[in-house]
């Protein structure tokens, strides 16, 4: 048990505990419904109605008594709900419901391994590497070191099967892995790794790309595969990112299932994780809740009165606009042909009640992580890693809101570099690319916390600050341009320089959204760049008239 866990385990259990507390009256009722339908039973078959619902009844004990601390239970429930359709007489079930009341009479006592989850961020976190290249050892461990990250670095899978045995747990491990034979033991590893409580993520560096090889690491849970090439920076970011307690802060999950005991007990596993959950009881509200929550992940019960999971997936899988969410089944059926139902309905994946949370955490995480890898790359720009400008439209509608609750200025610029075919023409497209990425280093670097930096399209970049007025917002513009005429970048025609023309607007002065603001920016630009080029102009308050105040172009300062 790792230590760092402990507070948030309490945490969870308490949450647990209590959910038990609030809903035992309900599976108690549960009970007594089984012990009537049991009393009957000795008499002589059950009515198809009283018989189904019995099923019913039993079916939600099954997948429900597991996450509290009563395994016995589970399996009695299971039993009785297999046997009710075929043994159909007799005082069988009178006695198993017997031992069911007792079970479920005992104290709560929710296991451990229900719990789980990611770590809490303890003061350090323990990264274990391993890998044959010493090298690579050392170069991680001191990109680690500053970060509060402690690595245990061993060189092979056994050594670090033997230290897994004792302390200290990792909480998330690098693995170097060749494939083929010598590879089998990493796997192997990775393979544990993934499979401990709460699971380890497991970052594998290899040389070969291979798909098969990706396949086959993938397959055991491991988290990211990434090339040696890639350098222990790049390595510890990922590190960082897999450890980041806040990774799914805000994510949303819409949890349907007819037993709210259910309902409440993903809520308490994934609010623990940062996720926002929303829950619904009734499966034929799913459709308005769907389109209302807009949720990244959807958990779905199979068995529901009305109208089953598998149907509404079917529903969902049916629309274009909801082809890709995630859709993770809870299921109290193992058989194969219940889960081959469920993923020819169009199901991601599946965890079988009752719910082990460490499970139930992975597989969502896995799946979110997915959303937020593909999110990424939607929004990002791929030549300069800014936001491109599908993200500025949401990050612009965050701060226009933001201004105006705190009643805060907000300004935009948009940045156009000057003479940019020529700069093409005369040193080369990748002199040009060049020129683009170090510009959005700048402009990345220049401006921080809640401003917006994007790239608009080819040389044209957009900037948002949050609480600059236009005038000072033009000033920080003007000192990006001073810096950006300070580089010098080196072309097949020698050194050379580059400047950029901008227009700077103001939130809601100049125009109130961001098709307006940015009107009233470009139209500044052109401005900016008919007097001459290499300068920041804001936009003028009177449309037509001339700029409200320009700054004169500052004289470049090469640096060789
Ligand atoms: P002005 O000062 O009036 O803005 O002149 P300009 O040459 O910058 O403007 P124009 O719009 O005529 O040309 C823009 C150039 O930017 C043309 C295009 O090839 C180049 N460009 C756009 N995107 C990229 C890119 O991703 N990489 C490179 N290297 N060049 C690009
Ligand atoms: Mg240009
Ligand atoms: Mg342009």
């Amino acid at each position: 048990m790792n230590p760092a866990m402990s507070d948030r385990t309490e945490r969870v259990r308490a949450a647990m505990a209590q959910i038990w507390e609030e809903h035992r009256d309900q599976v108690m009722e549960r009970v007594v419904f089984l012990e009537r339908a049991a009393a009957l039973l000795e008499a002589g078959p059950l009515e198809a109605g009283v018989r189904e619902q019995a099923e019913r009844h039993a079916h939600s004990l099954a997948g429900t008594s597991g996450t509290f601390g009563f395994p016995r239970a589970t399996e009695i429930a299971r039993s009785v709900e297999r046997r009710l359709p075929s043994f159909d007489q007799g005082d069988w079930m009178t006695q198993a419901i017997v031992e069911l009341r007792q079970e479920l009479e005992l104290p709560a006592s929710i296991p451990e391994v229900a719990i789980g989850g990611p770590q809490e961020v303890a003061t350090e976190r323990v990264l274990l590497v391993v890998d044959g290249d010493p090298l690579m050892l050392q170069s991680i461990s001191e990109t680690a070191a500053p970060r509060r990250l402690r690595c245990v670095t061993l060189s092979t899978p056994d050594e670090a099967a033997a230290a897994l045995a004792a302390d200290p747990y990792p909480h998330v491990a690098v693995l170097g892995w060749e494939p083929g034979g010598r590879g089998k033991k990493t796997l192997q590893l990775a393979a544990r790794l993934a499979g401990m409580s709460p699971p380890v993520p497991v970052i594998v560096l290899s040389e070969g790309g291979a798909f098969t090889d990706r396949i086959e690491v993938a397959r055991l849970g491991a988290q990211r595969f990434l090339p040696r090439s890639i350098g222990p920076q790049r390595v510890v970011e990922e590190v960082e990112r897999l450890l980041d307690p806040l990774r799914f802060d805000g994510m949303k999950v819409l949890a349907v299932d007819d037993n709210p005991l259910v309902l409440d007990t993903v809520r308490a596993l994934l609010e623990d994780q940062r996720m926002t959950v929303d829950t619904l009881a009734d499966p034929r509200r799913f459709w308005d809740v769907l389109e209302e929550k807009r949720p990244d992940l959807v958990v779905l019960d199979v068995d529901m009165p009305d109208v089953s999971g598998v149907e509404l997936c079917l529903v969902v899988r049916g629309d274009p606009k909801w082809v890709h969410l995630p859709i993770l089944f809870l299921t109290a059926h193992d058989s194969p042909e219940a889960i081959q139902r469920v993923f020819a309905a169009g199901a991601d994946d599946y965890v079988a009640k009752p719910i082990v949370g460490p499970e139930l955490i992975a597989r969502i995480s896995g799946r979110l992580e997915r959303v937020r890898l593909y999110r990424r790359l939607a929004e990002t720009d791929p030549l300069t890693g800014l936001a491109n400008r599908r993200r500025l439209v949401e990050a612009m509608d965050r701060l226009t809101r933001l201004s105006e609750r705190y009643d805060k200025p907000l300004s935009v610029g948009v940045i156009d570099l000057d003479h940019f075919k020529a700069v093409n023409d005369e040193h080369g497209h990748a002199a040009g690319d060049a020129v683009l990425v170090a510009f959005a280093r700048l402009l990345a670097g220049a401006f921080r916390g809640e401003d917006v930096v994007a790239r608009w399209g080819g040389e044209e970049f957009f900037v948002a600050l949050y609480g600059a007025p236009r005038d000072q917002a033009a000033r920080r513009v003007a000192e990006v341009l001073k810096q950006l005429q300070g580089l010098a970048f080196k072309g097949s025609e020698g050194s050379f320089s580059a400047s950029f023309s901008a227009g700077v607007a103001e939130y809601p002065l100049d125009g109130n959204d961001l098709h307006t603001l940015y009107r009233a920016a470009d139209a500044a630009l052109y401005d900016a760049k008919t007097a001459g080029r290499a300068r920041v102009f804001t936009a003028a308050l009177d449309e037509g008239s001339a700029p409200a105040s320009a700054l004169p172009p500052s004289s470049p300062i090469r640096v060789e």
